[in-house]
């Protein structure tokens, strides 16, 4: 199968390929086009995922479409952005077809149940690597970024975390637990749900926000630099599923939630007034500390003082 017949059969015949909404023209030109709204600003974000280093050597492809995506689709969520589009540079060792069907089968699934449409990409041969950029549209000037924290704010999260750390050694194989534990914990791995309404929802709400993707207390010192503020995160408030308790116990569920990486569950502060209306509203949001004055991250136990932290999440460099 050549090139271009690849690129028809498995992505341009996708229904997330479909053009619509912002998307004037698609796949299939040198380029793609939107529109973009008056009044919004073009929201653009690039992830790779490598064969190794992000995911096993030999993962199953359906899964890998929709963790491809669902990773990239978070960025959106983080900054309060609307999906708009993506686009797909995929370079694989050999070409497959029925490694693509199920591969195209996953990205599609997330591309729908994240309203992002397919708009371009490129294929190339070599080692497997996926990268995928995702455009959304946010109101000028409203984005949600990493500098606005302010002394007083409310630090939260959008939902438990650790799972798709504590998931790891069964990903990898290391180890082994019945379906009742081991399959919450694969799904928060392989297919995390990008918070994207969640995100829309904290437009003009919270002062900043990120996903959490390299562990709790690496990314809030992300926030916490960005605002120069000091953010304190209360150890015995960190949401943390029953499965990632049965599976790890306490202190290794604890562990996950602070410095493992691949939650994509927002992180975000506000002033406690805005967390009352997010709760009256229904959101499933947890208050884990809060920002005051100084610079850093501050892990502090029950009676308030502060925690030795040793591993601050996942670096590549
Ligand atoms: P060019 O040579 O002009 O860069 P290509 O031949 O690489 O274009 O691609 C042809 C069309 O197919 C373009 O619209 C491109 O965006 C799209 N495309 C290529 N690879 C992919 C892919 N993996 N997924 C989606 N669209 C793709
Ligand atoms: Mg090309």
């Amino acid at each position: 199968m050549g090139e271009f017949e690849l690129i028809r059969q498995f992505f341009a015949a996708a229904p997330c390929a479909r053009a619509g909404g912002e998307v004037v023209l698609g796949i299939g030109d040198d380029c793609a086009l939107l529109d973009v709204p008056a009044g919004h600003q073009l929201a653009i974000s690039t992830d790779t995922l490598v064969a190794g280093v992000h995911f096993p050597e030999q993962p199953d492809p359906f899964l890998l479409g929709q963790r491809v995506l669902a990773v990239a689709a978070s960025d959106l969520a983080a900054m309060g952005a609307t999906p708009i589009g993506f686009t797909l540079a995929l370079t694989l060792p050999n070409v497959d077809p029925e490694w693509l069907r199920l591969f195209a089968e996953g990205l599609n699934r997330m591309a729908e149940s994240c309203a992002l449409r397919l708009i371009g990409g490129d294929t190339t041969r070599g080692p497997l690597s996926l990268t995928v950029s995702v455009l959304g549209r946010v109101p000028a000037g409203r984005a949600l970024t990493r500098s606005g924290a302010e002394v007083g704010d409310l630090l939260c999260v959008g939902g438990p975390l650790g799972d798709a750390a504590g998931a790891l050694p069964l990903v990898l194989g290391q180890r082994q637990a019945d379906a009742q534990l081991a399959d919450p914990l694969l799904a928060r791995y392989w297919a995390p749900q990008p918070q994207l309404a969640l995100g829309q929802a904290l437009l003009g709400r919270a002062t900043a926000a990120l996903d959490i993707s390299d562990g709790l207390l690496a990314d809030a010192g992300h926030i916490a630099k960005a605002s120069r503020v000091a953010i304190n995160v209360q150890r015995d408030a960190l949401p943390l599923s029953a499965a990632l308790l049965a599976f790890a116990g306490l202190p290794g569920a604890r562990a996950c939630a602070l410095a493992g990486g691949d939650d994509y569950v927002l992180l975000f502060s506000l002033p406690a007034a805005e967390f009352s209306a997010l709760l009256a509203e229904g959101w499933p949001v947890t208050v884990i500390g809060n920002v005051s004055e100084g610079q850093g991250v501050y892990l502090l136990d029950e009676q308030g003082r502060p925690l030795d932290v040793d591993r601050r999440g996942y670096e590549h460099f």
